[in-house]
């Protein structure tokens, strides 16, 4: 249930509507408008309150039930986008904010010169795994802590934010078979400012639930990738999971689809549409990750575009000084130049979309 108040509500109105919601045994989940509380959202089972407990209390504007299974992640609990702040940069405004790197942690050295090159290029924040979540266990798994710490040194070499992935609460295993002292989760949230939970984990609830519980003080934003072959309704329940626990900073990040498609095409299948469904669905902001979605160096650039043009509030792509050298994803990793010249024409195909 959702309580709209009118512009020129009191507090002490605020007040009566929060106790009554409380006097239920319910949750008052409130939101700030531009001149003080603008909606209060009311948590738990509403089904036995009549919309006249509140519709009828003078200074409410309306009382409306939220009809779909995830609600505080909707477009009608919230109409309004909810802007993230990474770094400086806030997603879900007009500019589209980018996010960069490689796909694994390097060396320091080589980790630094592609940090130094997202920036030159103009990115908003530097992304690399130090936990990598990979299909074979044979594959780089990433350098685990010491990645963080690379990371860590990029901050502050570049002042970009930093984002990585935690892909799990278990300790990592090192090369030489002994385990980190703490858990991948608890020093992910150490490091990093935002927190990318990748596609493999979407449907871990329990993790889902550790990480809110990590960030529920910080509002740490948390990256999350839409499974491979999740529902958009089951993407943005697992959103729901974690707004409904405390932290409300979630990123719904595409990344392409399962489909029939051969791989010697295409990675994955871009869900464009997907794009404008979760704008009209969700208040939550959307990046499209056009480098998993494609596999492919020379499809990078015009899915990115096509993903502005749809409505994308950023992008998260791979990039590499060497993409033949990368320890993992090389084929999909554009060039420092190329990634200058996305986000270029990125800024340019969002502005005429605005302006149309
Ligand atoms: C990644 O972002 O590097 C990654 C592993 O992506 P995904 O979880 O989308 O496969
Ligand atoms: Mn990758």
């Amino acid at each position: 249930m959702i309580i709209r108040l009118k512009k020129d509500a009191s507090q002490k109105l605020a007040k009566l509507v929060i106790a009554k919601i409380r006097s239920f045994g319910l949750t008052a989940d409130v939101s700030m408008g531009k001149t003080g509380i603008e909606i209060i959202g009311v948590l738990g089972d509403t089904k036995a309150i009549p919309l006249s407990t509140f519709s009828e209390l003078e200074g409410v504007e309306d009382v409306i039930r939220v009809s779909r299974e995830f609600k505080l992640v909707s477009r009608e609990y919230h109409p309004r986008t909810r802007v993230i702040r990474i770094g400086d940069k806030k997603l879900g405004e007009k500019a589209p904010v980018v996010i960069a790197g490689p796909c694994s942690v390097e060396d320091e050295q080589t980790t630094l010169k592609i940090a130094a090159a997202v920036k030159k290029a103009g990115a908003d924040a530097f992304r690399g795994g130090a936990y990598k979540p990979r299909t074979s266990p044979y594959s780089y798994q990433g350098p685990g802590k010491k990645g963080l710490e690379i990371l860590d040194l990029c901050r502050k070499r570049t002042g970009l934010p930093i984002v990585t992935e935690a892909t799990g609460t278990h300790r990592h295993q090192c090369p030489d078979n002994s385990f980190e002292k703490r858990t991948v989760l608890e020093n992910v949230a150490d490091y990093a400012d935002v927190v990318q939970i990748g596609t493999r984990n979407m449907k871990s609830y329990g993790l889902l639930l550790e990480v809110v519980n990590r960030t529920r003080k910080s509002k740490t934003p948390i990256l999350l990738k839409r499974g491979e072959a999740a529902t958009i309704k089951e993407f943005l329940l697992a959103a729901e999971y974690m707004v409904a626990n405390g932290n409300p900073n979630v990123i719904l990040c595409l990344r392409g689809i399962r489909t029939f498609e051969s791989t010697k095409y295409q990675r994955y299948t871009s869900d464009i549409a997907a794009i404008q469904v979760l704008k009209q669905e969700s208040n939550l902001p959307v990046l499209f990750d056009p480098s998993h979605s494609t596999g492919k160096r020379g499809l990078v650039e015009a899915v990115a575009l096509a993903a502005v043009a749809a409505g994308a509030d950023g992008l998260l792509i791979e990039c590499h000084t060497t993409p033949a050298n990368a320890l993992s994803d090389g084929q999909e990793c554009v060039t420092p130049k190329e990634l200058a010249q996305i986000i270029r024409k990125a800024a340019k195909v969002k502005k005429i979309v605005n302006e149309l």
